[in-house]
């Protein structure tokens, strides 16, 4: 449990009964660690304690609340299958939801920012057990590896919903990702799969994420404290033209969450290109950039921090037609950890010493 800014997490035990109507009791299978979990302990995100962190949560489905339960895409669910519970709560009402972009709800609630003293306490994925919605859950397919899905189950959707907004991806385009961590890694396997060319900027200080982008699909891994930025700059537009894309990269993704990536983002893009911003997680301070650049070769931005139960969906499918990148992304789960060691598996995400970290049952 966490309680609030600079305390340590607390392990805590509660009693596990019945799920109420419409609820699902799970069984912790994989619960990942996000990069949110820190922005949160480190008070980035202003949510105040007591509660239950974690809103990657893979679990077997213990008990059902309802007969006759389906999944928030509409499949049945019966006990003993594997979920992915999505915390996201969309109101349904805004003008967003009313479009049906409910990924950009302005009214969002989630499952998990509730104190677990209340009943039925296991509100979040740092736990054993969870309940949950049955309306949020997604069922796994059949031939999704757990440690596969658990990789990626918030980076990957979110990916999907960006380049969703952004249009798709186009085989043959010349795509940029900045940052490899969860997000830009995802990114890199999703925009190799849909026929690109993908060049990866990412950190030489963490040598196995740059060699799990590669794996992943990445042509070119550039690393950024090895060369200067006008010389990644000059690197892309040489390649884009030898590609024959024009004047830079068809689409850039921005996954490093660093402000100082935003502007040579806009420096990496080609005339008409996309700029994907789906990794500024935090407020992390402000930067400059040339506004004259958007107009001139008309860029396009596109932000984009959320995604909807489908593209949940769409990433498992992508996984179950993907048997290598399912290979891949197991891979990419290199830290497992049980519940009582949350502070010991946090301090070792927070060094960047995980691809990824899970939280699996004892
Ligand atoms: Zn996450
Ligand atoms: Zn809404």
């Amino acid at each position: 449990m966490y309680r609030g800014v600079g305390q340590p997490l607390e392990v805590c035990e509660f009693p596990v009964g019945e799920p109420g109507e419409g609820q699902a009791l799970l069984s912790l299978e994989a619960s990942g660690i996000c990069g949110t979990d820190l922005h949160i302990i480190n008070g980035r995100l202003g949510i105040p304690g007591p509660l239950i962190l974690g809103h990657e949560f893979l679990g077997r489905v213990e008990s059902l609340g309802s007969s006759g339960a389906r999944d928030g895409l509409g499949r049945r669910l019966k006990k003993g299958d594997s979920v992915i519970a999505c915390v996201a709560i969309p109101c349904g009402a805004c003008v967003s939801c009313l479009r049906g972009e409910t990924a950009s709800c302005m009214n969002f609630g989630v499952t998990y920012l509730k104190d677990p003293a209340g009943a039925p306490h296991f509100f979040g994925g740092y736990g054993e057990y969870l309940y949950s919605p049955v309306k949020n859950l997604v069922r796994l397919p059949a031939g999704v590896s757990i440690k596969a899905a658990a990789a990626f189950p918030c980076a990957g959707p979110t990916i999907v919903r960006a380049c969703a907004y952004a249009g798709g991806l186009e085989s043959g385009e010349l795509v940029v990702v900045q940052g490899t961590g969860p997000v830009g890694l995802f990114a890199i396997a999703w925009a190799a799969a849909a026929g690109c060319t993908v060049v990866a900027i990412g950190s030489g200080a963490s040598p196995g994420r740059l060699k799990l982008a590669r794996r992943l699909g990445a042509g070119r891994v550039l690393d950024y404290r090895a060369m200067p930025p006008d010389e990644r700059v000059k690197t892309v537009k040489a390649l884009a033209a030898k590609l024959g894309r024009g004047d830079g990269a068809d689409a850039v993704i921005e996954a490093s969450g660093a402000p100082a990536a935003v502007p040579e983002g806009l420096d990496l893009l080609r005339t008409r290109g996309r700029y994907l911003i789906p990794g500024q997680y935090s407020a992390s301070g402000a930067v400059s950039i040339r506004p004259e650049l958007i107009t001139f070769r008309a860029l396009r931005l596109i932000g984009s921090g959320q995604y909807t139960l489908a593209d949940v969906g769409t990433y498992l499918d992508f996984l179950k037609k993907n048997p290598a990148v399912q290979r891949a992304f197991a891979a990419c789960v290199t830290h497992t950890f049980t519940v009582d060691q949350a502070g010991t598996a946090l301090a070792a995400v927070e060094a960047g010493a995980a691809g990824k970290a899970i939280f699996v049952r004892k």
